[in-house]
């Protein structure tokens, strides 16, 4: 980790921060160029702190005592929904114990294949979706969520990466309008 810091350290301008890269030109990136600086890169930890969350803080596993939230319980997986958002549809893959992916055994890893495929499937064949995005993080818990999120149809400037830095900003989408999708997924996943 020296070794990353010391040549990230040599990259740095006369103002302590890294110079800005590719993104800043792509079509889909949310931000336009001027005025933007990236943060300077001081935070380090070794060893890093435990990523394992205490559960009663976890909206995973309040999600997953909420029959509105769950899509799906599979095995050792299920599906749920948060319980607002700003995309069309997204869904999350995620153990129903609180766990990390590192805790999934072979089984484990066959059920999240194939539930990730279906949940993609499903979120996909909704009306007003143009494609599904899948991206992968513990939401400051330390419990498995695989997210899929929905990109609107034809909205070409939230494809990608950017999509949940647009979803951030964009208004939550009608209560009525999710529930109805979730009933779509739900039935797609049974
Ligand atoms: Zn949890």
């Amino acid at each position: 980790m020296a070794d990353f810091l010391e040549r990230a350290q040599a990259a740095v301008g006369d103002d302590g921060r890294l110079p800005l890269g590719r993104m800043p030109a792509w079509d889909v990136f949310p931000f336009e160029r001027g005025g933007l600086r990236a943060r300077p890169l001081t935070e380090f930890a070794d060893p890093e702190p435990d990523r394992r969350q205490d559960p009663a803080d976890c909206r995973t596993c309040r999600a997953l005592g909420r029959d509105t939230q769950v899509l799906h319980l599979g095995e050792r997986l299920a599906v749920v929904r948060p319980d607002a958002t700003s995309l069309p549809f997204v869904a999350n893959v995620v153990a129903r114990e609180h766990e990390l992916i590192e805790d999934l055994d072979d089984a484990g890893h066959v059920e999240l294949g194939r539930l990730l495929a279906r949940t993609c499937a499903a979120v996909r064949a909704l009306d007003g979706v143009g494609n599904a995005h899948i991206t992968k993080w513990e939401n400051g818990s330390g419990h498995l969520s695989v997210n899929v999120m929905a990109r609107p149809r034809g909205v070409l400037q939230l494809r990608g990466s950017n999509l949940p830095v647009w979803a951030d900003m964009l208004p939550e989408i009608p209560q009525d309008e999710y529930d109805a999708r979730a009933e779509a997924v739900r039935a797609a996943l049974a």
